[in-house]
């Protein structure tokens, strides 16, 4: 991954609009730039493109839409942005994570109205830190569907599409205007593109094992469940264009993989009731806290292990989710008519989970307070037949990046604009301050979608 300065170097072709990188922001961005009146061209490094957003459950939070009107939920950018910032303790940038929040709606909506991208609101249960429902999704839920549709509204939107194209090289000439990129194909060859405009979408550096150790030591052992191909590549650029980034110590983390089977277990099952105990049937954290920062804690139980504990309730609420329903089928979730039955399954101690749930009776009937600080009398409390999973912690992605206005415009150390050069997503810094626990549910795909439409719209109207 290089940059090379060098005003003169000839292209193979010329596009107004270039992205890198064929997720969520990437498509975003290409369809925005559409709209505005470019052609836009999407460079993707694999054959198919898919991204950490086909991994993802693809839940976009977006505040005051009109999905939210009919489901009668009242909510505003000013409330979302409320939210982003307690969750974070007031480290992200307020003016950006303002000025995303007021775009979010506009943004879900133009992807449904303008582009036939179909949404439903996500219903049946709060993630943590969110004071509204406000989580959107493609009808199956799932951030393939996700990609499948935004692939689809942009092949009808006229977005160029070249697969199986590694950007390894950013050409700049010394006014620090992107002049057009080099990448290299499957079998060695390599081509030059030149363009107008940089938009960079290849996300962070989860699946850089080098860059998570030098900046988030405390993940680097840990399991990487984020795509394979965000090695940092737009952070690296960057750098050596002289741009600032900021944040590189932020992750999602998770503390809800099914292991071994490596399937994503919904967090809804502990928002509605559910814990999480060790193999001594103890529990050891607030599980509403946050999914992203319950990584660690999940990671310090022996083994790296825990169990997710719920009931037949929230047994079913699972089951409304995909990857729930293939751990079932893969045989992940266990289950017992009784507590030691349960134990049992699980390889727990009984006597201990026997203890832990008298615990949590008393904290539900307000006789006893819970030493974590989790408020247990809102929510029905478990009922047998129980059920669970062996889950661990892992890294989602990285949310550190490059820092970028409000325009999605990549500035450097002193504020300062660069021409031609845009980011949104994992490539650019994101809206979780510096801490596993900064990250609140949804900030992920929010700075994708968002950040990716102001990204395109930018590029075509900032860099002419
Ligand atoms: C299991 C899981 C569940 C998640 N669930 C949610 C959720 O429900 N809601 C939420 O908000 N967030 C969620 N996230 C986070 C979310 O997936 C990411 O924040 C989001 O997808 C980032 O989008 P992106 O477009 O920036 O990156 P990506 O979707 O990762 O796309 C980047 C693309 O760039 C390509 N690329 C990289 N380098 C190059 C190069 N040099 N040349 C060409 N192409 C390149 C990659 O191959 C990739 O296709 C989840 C993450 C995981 C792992």
């Amino acid at each position: 991954m290089s940059v090379v300065f060098d005003a003169g170097r000839r292209f193979d072709l010329h596009v107004p609009v270039l992205i890198i990188g064929a997720g969520a922001c990437g498509l975003v961005a290409a369809l925005a730039a559409r709209d505005a009146g470019a052609e836009a061209l999407v460079v993707e490094r694999d054959a198919t493109p898919a991204g950490s957003t086909a991994l993802s459950s693809g839940f976009i939070p977006a505040a005051h839409t009109r999905f939210q009107r009919a489901s009668g939920i009242a909510d505003s950018p000013a409330q979302f942005a409320a939210d982003i910032q307690r969750k974070n303790h007031g480290e992200a940038d307020a003016r950006l994570v303002e000025a995303v929040c007021q775009a979010s709606g506009p943004a879900i909506e133009w992807l449904a109205d303008r582009h036939g991208v179909e949404f439903v609101l996500v219903e049946g249960f709060l993630y943590p830190g969110h004071s509204a429902l406000r989580m959107h999704a493609v009808p199956e839920k799932t951030g393939a569907a996700l990609m499948a549709a935004l692939q689809r509204a942009c092949a009808a939107a006229g977005v160029d599409l070249l697969a199986s194209g590694r950007v390894t090289t950013v050409y700049a000439d010394t006014a620090r205007r992107v002049r057009g990129v080099e990448l290299e194909r499957p079998d060695g060859s390599s081509e030059a593109v030149g363009c107008d405009a940089l938009v960079l979408a290849c996300s962070g550096f989860g699946g850089n094992p080098d860059m998570v150790r030098q900046h988030i030591p405390e993940i680097a052992s840990a399991l990487y469940f984020g795509h394979v191909g965000n090695q940092g590549d737009a952070v690296r650029w960057g750098a050596a264009l002289g741009a600032a980034v900021k944040d590189l110590t932020a992750y999602q983390g998770h503390g809800s993989v099914a292991t071994p089977h490596g399937i994503l277990i919904t967090w809804a099952l502990l928002m509605e009731g559910g814990i999480q105990v060790n193999a001594d049937g103890a529990r050891f954290s607030n599980e509403h806290a946050g999914y992203s920062e319950q990584c660690l804690p999940v990671l310090e139980q022996p083994g790296g292990v825990a169990w997710s504990v719920y009931d037949e309730r929230l047994h079913r609420l699972g089951l409304e989710f995909e990857d729930y329903r293939q751990a079932h089928s893969l045989g992940a979730i266990k289950r017992g008519a009784t507590i030691e039955a349960f134990a049992a399954a699980c390889g727990l101690s009984a006597a201990g989970l026997r203890a832990t749930f008298a615990d949590v009776e008393r904290c539900a009937a307000a006789e006893a307070r819970d030493p974590f600080g989790r408020d247990f009398t809102t929510k029905p409390r478990l009922a047998p037949p129980y059920y669970g999973v062996k889950v661990t912690g892992a890294l989602f992605h990285t949310q550190g990046g490059l820092l970028v206005d409000e325009r999605a415009c990549v500035l450097d150390s002193r504020g300062l604009r660069f021409p031609n050069l845009f980011a949104g997503g994992g490539a650019a810094c994101g809206l979780s301050g510096a801490h596993v626990w900064g990250y609140l549910s949804g900030n992920g795909l929010l700075s994708a979608v968002t950040l990716g439409r102001l990204a395109g719209q930018s590029a075509v109207v900032l860099a002419r």
